[in-house]
């Protein structure tokens, strides 16, 4: 580290304070609407919520949730009404929050009863009815891509 002969005016290490990374494991996370966090947090927290930029960790094994991008709150999985369904202890998986549709529920349509697309599986399960994503999703998306990757994963 020659770090220290640097000049002291040329704020090399202030890169350090960009980074968006998670402030519990340092990992990368996903910016997400103020709007769905302060749906998705608890009772109690969202009047807590100060920053208007937050980030979702896509860490399947930390702890946190949201975090602001400041880093100055940090919303953990027991803080938060629903699971977050790539953490790896979310019990049920949702494929679909508005519909409350599980994971196994997707995978149990397309290998019982031969659904092959997003359509059929909606059909089946009654996933995507009445989405309003923006408030019930985690990540504030639209669940279509999460179905269409279980669509994927199960069809190999
Ligand atoms: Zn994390």
């Amino acid at each position: 580290m020659s770090t220290k002969d640097c000049c002291s005016s040329c704020k090399t290490e202030v890169k350090e304070e960009n980074n968006n990374n998670c402030p519990i494991c340092n990992n990368g996370g996903r910016s997400v609407a103020k709007e769905t966090i302060v749906h998705l947090v608890k009772d109690g927290y969202s009047n807590l919520l100060h920053s208007e930029e937050y980030m979702i960790c896509m860490k399947e094994d930390c702890e946190a949730v949201y975090y602001s991008l400041n880093k100055d709150e940090v919303y953990l999985q027991h803080q938060v009404k629903v699971p977050i369904w790539f953490k790896v202890d979310a019990n049920p998986k949702y494929a679909c929050y508005c519909s409350e549709v599980t994971e196994k529920q997707v995978i149990n349509a397309i290998k019982e009863q031969g659904a092959k697309t997003v359509k059929e599986i909606n059909a089946i399960t009654g996933a995507m009815k009445d989405s309003n994503c923006i408030k019930n999703n985690p990540l504030g998306t639209c669940c279509h891509g999460i179905i269409q990757e279980i669509i994927d994963k199960t069809l190999v």
